[in-house]
């Protein structure tokens, strides 16, 4: 059994193509940016725990139109358990009706994937959150003591050919809490240039929409910062 918030059947902003969504209630960090707070507690009335046939049956009213599913959160890997005997039963359903299906995991990568070995080999790729690379901005923004979790992911996942994107939330310079997206960005080129190898990196802009805290009344990234990081991930080979 899940706790899950939402089930989206069909969407196309978690992947590549059509996907049905899974979106699981819970996260371990509190990023000050988070645009869906109301995922974080472990435990909420509007989540409901759901087993993986309930979830499956939702799945499979998507074929043939979707390409797969990808399970986001919250934190999703807080429920892995969970991922590994979903993941099998699309695998089966796959092979049952003939209807290829991808698995991926949208992450915020404190988890080591490396300690999942099952459930790595039904997943097809993760997208992953590196939300600063420098650990006291990473601290401030997300309250979570240091980011070297994620670092090693980043690196194991390019090297088990599971990466699929990495995302970096890009917040305005003059907000009270910033990311360092240049510091960033030129870290994961180093990482990619060190490992020979590279996956898209996508720049997603801050928008205050159901954003709570600090940042509620921050405005969203102006074109000209976003145009700025996206020539320096253009100029560092990113994109
Ligand atoms: S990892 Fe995602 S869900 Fe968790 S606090 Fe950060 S933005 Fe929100």
């Amino acid at each position: 059994m899940a706790l899950v918030r939402k089930i989206i059947p069909q969407s196309t902003v978690d992947g590549p193509g059509n996907r049905t969504a899974v979106f699981l209630q819970g996260c371990n960090i509190r990023c000050a940016y988070c645009h869906n707070p109301e995922t974080q507690a472990i435990h909420d009335a509007e989540a409901r725990e759901m087993s993986v046939e309930e979830v499956m049956a939702e799945v499979r009213k998507g074929i043939p139109f979707i390409r797969g599913i990808t399970v986001s959160g919250g934190e999703c890997m807080l429920q892995a358990a969970f991922l590994t005997e979903l993941f099998a039963a699309v695998r089966g359903l796959s092979v049952e009706t003939g209807h290829p299906l991808t698995c991926l995991i949208d992450s915020n990568g404190t988890i080591p994937f490396a300690h999942h070995p099952e459930l790595m080999a039904y997943c097809d790729g993760v997208m992953l959150d590196v939300k600063a690379w420098d650990a006291d901005v990473y601290h401030r923004l997300t309250l979570s003591p240091d980011n070297e979790v994620v670092k090693e992911n980043l690196r194991w996942l390019l090297q088990h050919d599971k990466l699929t994107e990495v995302r970096i939330v890009c917040l305005p310079q003059q907000a009270v809490v910033t990311t360092d997206v240049a510091d960033n960005l030129r870290h994961i080129a180093d990482v990619f240039a060190e490992a020979g190898k590279r996956v898209p990196v996508r720049l997603l802009r801050f928008r205050p929409y159901g954003v709570v805290g600090e940042l509620a009344d921050t405005p969203s990234t102006s074109d000209t910062e976003m145009s700025d990081y996206a020539s320096l991930a253009q100029s560092l080979g990113l994109f």
